[in-house]
């Protein structure tokens, strides 16, 4: 049996818990660099079951700190996904179903006209939406389809989390 650097008996004491295991990945799992982490599975599983169950939850860390309004680009295919989720799988702009290809991330106002790459500036649109939008605002462009009579909604949009207002 190996020595292993902090150990006694070849039994680890929990950072978190405190109780003491024999030293072994049953009782605490490998770290990715193939150590041993220093809490016991226990408490481990208890950590994640906190995390997975708070409400604000969000998976990838990336699209948390993008949340938080940090730039980003708006190209990140895992953004799409997220905000799609968000809206219900539905266009911001029309509220009609549409599916992940054909949905496009828009800035509801573009950039050319000084809106932010950041979460609180994006939706997702079908892509033929996105292509009549052009470089009108979510406002204007809301004006423009119900002055054509074509459905709108704006609740969708609203959904998306907007953590600067
Ligand atoms: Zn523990």
């Amino acid at each position: 049996m190996s020595i292993i650097f902090g150990s006694s008996d070849g039994e680890k004491k929990c950072k978190k818990c405190g109780e003491t295991f024999k030293n072994s990945r049953e009782n605490f799992g490998s770290t990715p660099s193939g150590g041993l982490r220093n809490d016991c599975r226990k408490c481990v599983a208890l950590k994640s079951k906190e995390y997975n169950s708070h409400p604000n939850r969000i998976k990838n860390t990336h699209i948390r700190s993008t949340t938080l309004g940090e730039k980003f680009s708006k190209t990140d295919s895992s953004i799409k996904k997220y905000i799609w989720n968000i809206q219900g799988k539905r266009c911001a702009y029309t509220g009609v179903s549409i599916s992940l290809q054909e949905a496009v991330v828009d800035h509801r106002i573009s950039l050319a006209k000084g809106g932010l790459d950041q979460m609180s500036n994006l939706a997702v649109c079908h892509r033929q939406v996105n292509a009549e939008k052009h470089a009108k605002t979510d406002a204007e462009y809301f004006d423009w389809r119900r002055k054509k009579n074509l459905p709108c909604t704006e609740e969708i949009a609203k959904k998306i989390p907007r953590p600067r207002d």
